[in-house]
């Protein structure tokens, strides 16, 4: 039986890693029913929207969606045409594996880390008051009169928020990856000393859930504390879970440790939906130059075969892209290669030729 999947080519180098992406796809022989769609710069300059309808239907219909990177219109009405898509579709959780493959040039020697960032709330509510606004004078004032705090009046203020029942849901859904896949530690970074209603009640809460699985342990840690943990001993930590903010800026830390942006996959989940995306951006001066890494999306891919239960493809593909990594020979020039660089088809077709033909090293 074939599986619907809706596919986002997205902006900038997306269209090429997408494309290269769905090579190694083909060469698994899975069946696989590509449905295009638009989102961003693309759709708004096709559509006149850049978050249109029919690609979160599409989305919701079929359930799982492999995404390039997309570009917000400027001036136009959203801030950010990915964070309303995941709010959109509820897609809760990022999860963001970094894993340093052999052959990757890195200080490191070892780096393994699944790094689940909430994805809905914390700094990321959306609302936000400029300084000077009308608006922005009346939450000074309430704030004054509630807690005797006088914020300054040229302030511009963003708010944080964090549910009891978001950062559950994150939480219980951070240790059941955990215990599925055999990981023993989760460790959960905060600001809680500081921000004790937001921070500490995201704490708190993965406190309780920890309760309730005792075979994974809880680990925490001060946020700027973990960020200079990471970068002496990243093979210290197993998977991380963080709220929205720091988990963004975490991923890339870690997506770092392990190589560089062009080889971090991710996903991001709802209860039903799972849309695959790179943790990368659009990196617009690469576009056309075939000098994108699409390692990042083939990984994606990967974890995109996993999710609609065909493991020995997803394996296979996983097996391929560390061959061709480990090999050194065919791939693009973020990674070095002491030859000529490899355009970005030519690492899909290594790695699709591979998978086709699966063997030794
Ligand atoms: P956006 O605004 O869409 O986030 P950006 O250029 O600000 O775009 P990224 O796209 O994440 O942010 O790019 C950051 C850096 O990483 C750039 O220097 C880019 O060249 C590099 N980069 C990103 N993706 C890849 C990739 N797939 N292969 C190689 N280099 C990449």
């Amino acid at each position: 039986m074939a599986h619907d999947v809706v596919v986002i080519p997205g902006d900038g180098i997306g269209p090429e890693v997408v494309g290269a992406a769905r090579r190694v796809l083909e060469a698994t022989g899975v069946g696989l029913r590509w449905e295009v769609r638009e989102l961003g710069l693309a759709a708004a300059e096709r559509w006149g929207d850049p978050l249109p309808a029919a690609t979160l239907e599409a989305i919701r219909s079929a359930g799982v969606c492999l995404k390039g990177p997309c570009a917000t219109p400027p001036g136009g009405p959203l801030r950010s045409v990915n964070v309303a898509l995941r709010r959109s579709l509820d897609l809760y959780a990022c999860v963001r594996p970094c894993r340093l493959f052999p052959g990757v040039p890195s200080r490191y020697e070892q780096v393994d880390v699944v790094v689940i960032r909430e994805n809905t709330e914390d700094l990321y509510t959306g609302v936000e008051f400029p300084w000077g606004g009308g608006a922005t004078a009346e939450v000074i004032r309430f704030v004054l009169e509630a807690v005797g705090e006088r914020i300054p009046e040229d302030s511009g203020i963003s708010i944080k928020a964090n549910s009891v029942a978001g950062s559950e849901r994150i939480a219980r859904f951070a240790f059941a990856y955990a215990r599925e896949r055999g990981r023993r530690t989760v460790t959960v970074g905060h600001k809680a000393n500081i921000m004790k209603r937001t921070d500490g009640l995201f704490l708190e809460v993965a406190r309780e859930v920890a309760a309730d699985h005792p075979d994974v342990a809880l680990e925490e840690r001060i946020i700027d504390a973990l960020a200079m943990e990471l970068v002496q001993r990243p093979e210290a930590f197993d998977v991380l879970l963080l709220p929205n903010l720091y988990g963004d800026v975490v991923s890339e830390l870690c997506a770092g440790l392990a190589g560089g942006p062009g080889l971090a996959p991710g996903v991001h989940l709802g209860d039903d939906l799972a849309v695959f995306e790179a943790t990368h951006g659009t990196a617009p001066r690469l576009a056309g130059t075939g000098r994108a890494n699409p390692v990042a999306l083939i990984l994606c891919g990967a974890m995109l075969l996993r999710h609609l239960g065909e493991e020995d493809a997803a394996g296979r593909v996983e097996a391929a892209v560390a061959a061709v990594l480990a090999e050194g020979r065919t791939v693009t020039p973020d990674l070095r290669p002491a030859g000529r660089p490899a355009t970005t088809l030519e690492v899909a077709e290594a790695v699709a030729a591979r998978v086709r033909r699966p063997g030794p090293g």
